[in-house]
């Protein structure tokens, strides 16, 4: 087909359009504004050249010579928020705050501003202060919400339970999950402090919160089985898979550990075996591959590694089975596949991490709460192979 060589016409008078409709807006700016001084003008200069930086300058100077702009002032000092320019935008809100005659709706959305930059800077004393403030106002909803996350960043687990109670009631969003992780995470203080009942008693109160509380019944096995109580510990953990099969990976070796206790590890790899047919995983195949080779040997331990090979090929696998050959190897071979298995292990442990489903940050340590983003229960409970 032939080119239509008039088409190129076309983009010309699209910039010509747009252009103009950019004028158009500039002079309506322009005459809606004639009171602003100049350097307003300079500022939206800056910002059409995309200069940001000397557009915030020329801005400031708009707010010093004319404080009742004040829309600029909320503008300039979300935007410092937002670049984290902490101090410019705590100066910016005070400033407003201390100004006398300002309408009462603007003096909250100020201190809800004040409050948020605080927060961002670790300031959480004066963040809870401000937001404390809001709680007797129209801004209750947004102060409670803020409150709850500041708990949360101070481990007020009490008080964050409170709250989050009081604003299901206001919202009808639901945190029953949030509180189930309160509960374990009262939990763990007690039981760190060796109040074992203290401790049993949040953890039911944490499924009663929510049933599906995986790190409930995970820590009801950790107090049953530091009890000696390994029988009771087994049922705990084995409950998960009724929950979330996926999060077997995090419990798997507690499981088999406490069947060593009891003297039935063989009967362990047997639920093993079972559990794996039904959920495969790389840390599930780890965990059974060592339990294989502890009880039955390095043979059968790389008769799995081989089958699992075949089926989900990865580093992992492969150093798991180039581990197993080198116990049976004869002397000749062992030098060389020595260094491979060092070569396959070096890259395969590195690139094994956890990794948060919500904003991508990746550890070795399993975390229940995103300590990047804030999130509760993000984390993706099997390790992954990836780059980094
Ligand atoms: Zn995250």
């Amino acid at each position: 087909m032939e080119f239509e060589y008039w088409w190129l016409l076309v983009f010309p008078l699209f910039f010509a359009l747009g252009w103009l409709a950019a004028r158009v807006d500039i002079r309506q700016v322009v005459t809606e504004s004639r009171a602003l001084p100049n350097s307003y003008f300079r500022g939206l200069n800056f910002l059409l050249n995309e200069q940001p930086d000397k557009a915030i300058e020329a801005f400031l100077e708009v707010v010093k010579l004319e404080p009742e702009t004040i829309d600029l002032h909320f503008a300039l000092g979300g935007l410092f928020r937002r670049r984290g320019e902490l101090d410019r935008a705590i100066r910016m809100h005070e400033n407003l705050l201390e100004r006398e005659g300002l309408a009462e709706e603007q003096r909250l959305r100020a201190m809800a501003e004040l409050g948020q930059d605080y927060l961002k800077a670790g300031l959480l004393d004066r963040a809870e202060q401000v937001f404390g403030k809001l709680l007797e106002t129209s801004r209750h909803g947004l102060a409670r919400t803020y409150l709850l996350e500041i708990y949360v960043q101070e481990k007020d687990w009490q008080k964050a339970i409170d709250a989050a109670r009081v604003l299901e009631k206001d919202t009808s969003k639901p945190l029953n999950a949030d509180i189930a992780h309160f509960h374990c995470e009262l939990a763990l203080l007690e039981a760190a402090r060796g109040n074992a009942d203290a401790a049993a008693d949040h953890l039911k109160q944490s499924l009663a919160a929510n049933r599906q509380s995986v790190r409930a019944n995970m820590m009801a096995g950790d107090l049953d089985a530091a009890a000696g109580r390994h029988e009771a510990a087994i049922a705990d953990w084995r409950l998960v898979e009724t929950q979330s099969a996926v999060h077997m990976a995090l419990v798997v070796d507690r499981v088999l550990a406490s069947y060593r206790q009891l003297g039935r590890l063989a009967e362990g790899v047997q639920w093993l075996r079972a559990l794996y047919g039904r959920q495969p995983s790389p840390d599930l195949f780890n965990a059974l591959y060592l339990a294989v080779s502890e009880t039955e040997g390095a043979a059968a331990a790389s008769q799995l590694a081989r089958e699992e090979l075949r089926r989900n090929p990865s580093l992992r696998t492969l150093d798991r089975l180039l581990e197993a050959e080198l116990v049976n190897a004869p002397p000749e071979a062992r030098e060389l596949l020595q260094v491979e298995k060092n070569l396959v292990a070096s890259h395969s442990q590195r690139m094994m991490r956890y990794q948060c489903g919500s904003c991508g940050f990746k550890a070795a340590q399993f975390f229940w709460r995103c300590p990047a983003c804030g999130r509760w229960d993000s984390f993706d409970p099997e390790r992954r192979e990836g780059e980094g």
